[in-house]
């Protein structure tokens, strides 16, 4: 029985490196010829002379999706190429019609950029110079509440994908026992984002919050879909261990195929403690490429990289070198829309939120938009008072039903504004919070808007203080022992007192005001 991640990281440290790449799904057409960018279709039948590597074609380098590049690296801090040239990457895979790739080499069009991810108190254990090493932080103000780890980015270079094999009869999608090997050029030519951080990962945790992070970013500039699981963003982890307090890298191992984000962690968490029982019991880690089986949650190896491959990397002779000049860079960066990390600081300094509620709203592009939707919905005067009421409600019961559907706020079928009408219905004290819970499920229900569903009802809340007080008197006096109880300091039976005024009002008595009258009443 393997050993937990937590046994293990008392005397070992994880060093990972991811390599990160994305597709550009939004470009219209691939990166060196017009055929067209989806995903699927009858299989070859999105290719042309250029993407099917026929001899004599000739590539011409699509504008829109260096633009998108250099906008990537431009968000995430990468000093960008003023000359850089596409170069051939020569190997030999079925998947690849040409036997070379056009890629980049030397000359990336982005480098040197960095990501900072924020892990919260519930994954610290997995680090333990927290607030230590160099590139990290812990939050201020309380050193258990979590830490802060800069990661750096090497470099973000541009290339065409590869084709797609299918082997029919392999276990897995592996030609392990495969009958037949097909190939479907559809995705060959695709043009592909290459983004290599340095190796300055140390947890697992942190590598899922690396992509994470970095989804959400690409999926604000609108760069791609970024789906794990359909392929358009494929992540491989490059990962050794080290005894603790030591700074020399051991041997890695390149791990394949985790196709979500818990299977980035997963994976990782198994090599890792693969890799200190292998070490611990006398082996040695091979340099090696795994692949990793989310079904069992196991790493095998794939290839050996012992015969490491030499691409024989020189400039591809049919595309002139990329000249980008500082005024084309900075109109590039003036595209650049609010990041993740600046609506974070908005809805922090602008409205008040907890670094919580802004974190896990600015964390994902669908709750944003949902959120600043809502927003736009009423007054700026009165955002002051509904914003913080709003983030509950969108981060609890909104978000438990997106949860139970299976769906993005974006596919939610109560809108935003419905959502802000109700918190201002309880902000009014035209119904109780325990109303508004009623209020919501029928909104789900029904899809009406909280008024109508309030007047339909009539699910008003009683805030009349004299009819109020009324009820109130009359409950206290028809229980004088209770009462008298209070007085002489059992004051735990508020509780019944305000029961009895719930069940008297059907739950409709403004709570403020019935706390308000009770405690001067029983004094
Ligand atoms: P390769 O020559 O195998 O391609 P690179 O030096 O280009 O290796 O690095 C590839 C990736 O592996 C990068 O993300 C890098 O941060 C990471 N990496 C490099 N060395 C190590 C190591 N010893 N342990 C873990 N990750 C590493
Ligand atoms: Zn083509
Ligand atoms: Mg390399």
């Amino acid at each position: 029985m393997p050993r937990e991640l937590k046994d293990v990281l008392h005397d070992w440290e994880a060093v990972i490196g991811l390599e990160i790449h994305t597709e550009i799904t939004t470009s219209q057409t691939k990166m060196f010829c017009g055929c067209p960018v989806a995903f699927g279709g009858e299989p070859n039948s999105r290719t042309c002379p250029t993407c099917a590597g026929l001899p004599g074609a000739l590539p011409v380098p699509n504008k829109k999706a260096i633009e998108w590049t250099v906008l990537s690296g431009l968000s995430i801090g990468c000093d960008i190429a003023r000359w850089s040239q596409f170069s051939r990457k020569n190997y030999f895979y079925p998947d690849m019609p040409a036997n070379y790739q056009i890629s980049q080499f030397d000359t990336p069009f982005c480098f040197d950029g960095e990501v900072t991810v924020e892990v919260d108190e519930k994954f610290t254990w997995q680090r333990y110079d927290r607030g230590t090493a160099d590139n990290v932080k812990a939050v201020e103000g309380d050193v258990d509440k979590g830490y802060n780890a800069r990661i750096g980015v090497t470099r973000i270079h541009l290339e065409e994908d590869t084709g797609k094999m299918i082997h029919v009869g392999g276990s897995d999608g592996r030609i392990t026992g495969a009958i037949a090997s097909l190939v479907d050029f559809n995705r060959a030519g695709l043009p592909l984002m290459e983004l290599v951080s340095e190796p300055d990962i140390r947890t697992p945790e942190e590598a899922r919050r690396f992509v994470h992070k970095l989804r959400n970013i690409f999926l604000t500039l609108g760069v791609s879909d970024c789906s794990m699981e359909e392929g358009s963003m494929r992540v491989d982890g490059n990962i050794s261990v080290r005894k603790r307090g030591t700074t020399e890298f051991g041997t890695k191992t390149e791990l394949k195929n985790m196709n979500s984000l818990k299977a980035l962690h997963d994976g990782l968490t198994y090599e890792i403690v693969r890799q200190v029982e292998l070490i611990e019991s006398g082996g040695k880690v091979t340099q090696e490429t795994r692949h990793y089986d989310p079904v069992t949650k196991v790493t095998s190896t794939l290839r050996s990289k012992e015969d490491a491959q030499d691409y024989r990397y020189f400039p591809e002779p049919d595309i002139a070198p990329v000249v980008l000049t500082d005024a084309q860079i900075e109109e590039i960066a003036s595209r650049l829309p609010e990041l993740p990390d600046q609506r974070k600081d908005r809805l922090m300094k602008d409205l008040g939120l907890p670094n919580y509620d802004a974190g896990v709203i600015a964390g994902d592009v669908e709750l944003s938009a949902y959120f600043d939707e809502g927003l736009a919905s009423v007054g700026k005067g009165r955002l002051k008072d509904l914003a913080k009421p709003f983030a509950n409600l969108v981060l609890g019961d909104l978000s438990a039903y997106l949860n139970a559907e299976g769906i993005t706020a974006d596919a939610s079928k109560i809108s935003s504004a419905d959502c802000m009408e109700l918190v201002g219905l309880v902000h009014e004290g035209t119904i109780s919070g325990k109303q508004a819970k009623e209020v919501f499920e029928l909104m789900v229900e029904s899809g009406a808007s909280p008024t109508t569903i309030v007047e339909e009802r009539g699910m008003k809340q009683l805030s009349d203080a004299g009819e109020l007080e009324g009820i109130i008197t009359a409950i206290v006096e028809a229980h004088p022992d209770q009462a008298n109880a209070y007085r002489g300091g059992k004051t735990g039976l508020m509780g019944f007192f305000v029961g009895q005024v719930m069940k008297e009002t059907k739950g409709q008595a403004n709570p403020k005001m019935v706390n308000e009258i009770l405690g001067r009443l029983l004094s």
